[in-house]
């Protein structure tokens, strides 16, 4: 029975991969390097221009922000696998799941003491890490303003937040693993990505205005093209709001969220201060693009596949290390809540091998959005510029296995390319061909 449901699993995983694989093919068939020029337009000298427009020191600089990077990912991984393990070796573990038990005799309400005790100091203890990678490292790279007792304050709500969230997660996941101690790995997989849906679902309502102000974006005939632009593609709104992310960041960005029938468009103050109307309209495209193409949904889906392969692997490795160090580290067996720290460890080794594909996977949506958004905006240039801007902080031309492994959107130098192709293969347009880029030029603030 288990067998047949792991290779069922692995099927389904093998069809995702090779579906997101054929998907990835596709994006890179339609961007031939020698792009055939309509006329006097030629997409690869469009592109080239595009990027000349960038200073080497730009360049330079975001090279550094996005390959520094890499690095925090490796960081990020080689500091939660020593604190598990520090919380282990030294027994915090068993001790945290001791101190809730002499507390409660209720089985669940001792996950739960466990898992706020677990997240308050595994926080409190990285904090200092994630003040260089938050604050600190945005600060040097002149991507954000934020004064640090902001900074603090948004970490605070962000703890609150995981405590509500994990200690739910926690109390539901240890709840099934004691009752199908064989198969927990199944259900326990269900119940996270019900959980994760759920989150994701009550987000912009919920979670979002948490850390932002949300407000109508004033009146303006950008405004309108934006309504007109749902409008037209079956985007249930008539509002489009406003953030003051500029608060925290320099970065621009927008958001069309909401799921069975309800969505909101969102987008932050920065892009509508630094961007050009075009370029504004570029990005909503994209935006709405992941809307129409359910990639919410989609992604969840893969994201389940994954998910369930992953709580099989840590239910099957839990086994092996309990075996050898389990009575060293003061458990038993996995519906042991001080074994948490183990389980979290082994997931995210699972989630650090994946990396390329969990970026594949989202890449090519991103790359489906960036199609989608410039069928309906039709802001080629405006698509540029919004790559340019992007650019700031996300490495403009990578190797092809680079972009691979690290990139969860195309690079800026594939997104100009694939807008100044589709430019090229609509210049009988009238709109497109009367488009003058003299008095729009690239990075131009309104
Ligand atoms: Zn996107």
């Amino acid at each position: 029975m288990i067998r047949g449901v792991i290779l069922t699993i692995v099927a389904l995983a093998l069809i995702a991969l090779i579906s997101f694989g054929s998907l990835q093919s596709a994006c890179a068939a339609d961007t031939p390097s020698s792009t055939a020029a309509s006329g006097h337009f030629d997409a690869d000298v469009a592109t080239a221009a595009y990027l000349a427009t960038m200073t080497p020191a730009a360049r330079a600089r975001s090279d550094a922000y996005f390959e520094g990077g890499y690095w925090l990912m490796l960081w990020d991984f080689v500091i939660g696998l020593l604190l598990a393990w520090a919380l282990l070796g030294w027994r915090f573990s068993a001790r945290m799941r001791d101190f809730a038990a002499r507390l409660t005799r209720f089985r669940w309400a001792q996950t739960a003491l466990y898992a706020i005790q677990y997240f308050i100091l595994t926080t409190v203890v990285t904090l200092p890490w994630a003040a260089y990678e938050g604050y600190v490292r945005e600060h040097q790279y002149g991507m954000s303003n934020q004064g640090l007792a902001d900074w603090l304050g948004d970490e605070a709500k962000g703890l609150v937040i995981a405590l509500i969230f994990g200690t739910l997660a926690a109390v539901a996941i240890y709840a099934v693993i004691r009752k199908l101690p064989k198969t927990w790995w199944l259900w326990g997989s269900a119940v996270a990505i019900g959980l994760l849906i759920f989150q994701v679902a009550i987000s912009p309502t919920y979670l979002e205005p948490v850390f932002n102000k949300f407000y109508p974006l004033a009146e303006s005939p950008l405004k309108q093209r934006i309504l007109s632009l749902a409008r037209a593609n079956g985007i249930p709104v008539d509002q489009v709001y406003e953030f003051d992310a500029s608060k925290q960041t320099t970065k621009m960005s927008a958001h069309v969220s909401g799921m069975a029938g309800t969505a909101q468009i969102s987008l932050n103050d920065n892009l509508m201060n630094r961007a050009s109307p075009e370029e504004v309209e570029a990005v909503l495209g994209h935006e709405m693009g992941h809307y129409v193409l359910n990639h919410a949904y989609k992604g969840a889906l893969a994201l389940g596949v994954l998910v369930v392969i992953g709580f099989a692997f840590m239910s099957w490795a839990f086994g092996r290390v309990t075996l050898k160090f389990g009575e060293r580290w003061g458990f038993r067996d996995v519906g042991d809540v001080a074994g948490l720290p183990l389980l979290v460890a082994l997931f995210s080794v699972y989630v650090f091998a994946l990396t390329p594909l969990f970026n594949t996977i989202t890449r090519s949506m991103e790359a489906e959005a960036d199609a989608f958004g410039l069928n309906a905006a039709r802001q080629p240039d405006g698509a540029a510029q919004a790559a340019l801007h992007l650019a700031e902080y996300r490495k403009m031309q990578p190797g092809a296995i680079e972009e691979v492994i690290f990139f969860d959107h195309p690079s800026g130098w594939n997104r100009i390319h694939r807008a100044m192709v589709w430019k090229a293969e609509n210049l009988s347009a009238a709109d497109i061909a009367g488009y003058d880029a003299l008095h729009h030029p690239p990075g131009v603030s309104r």
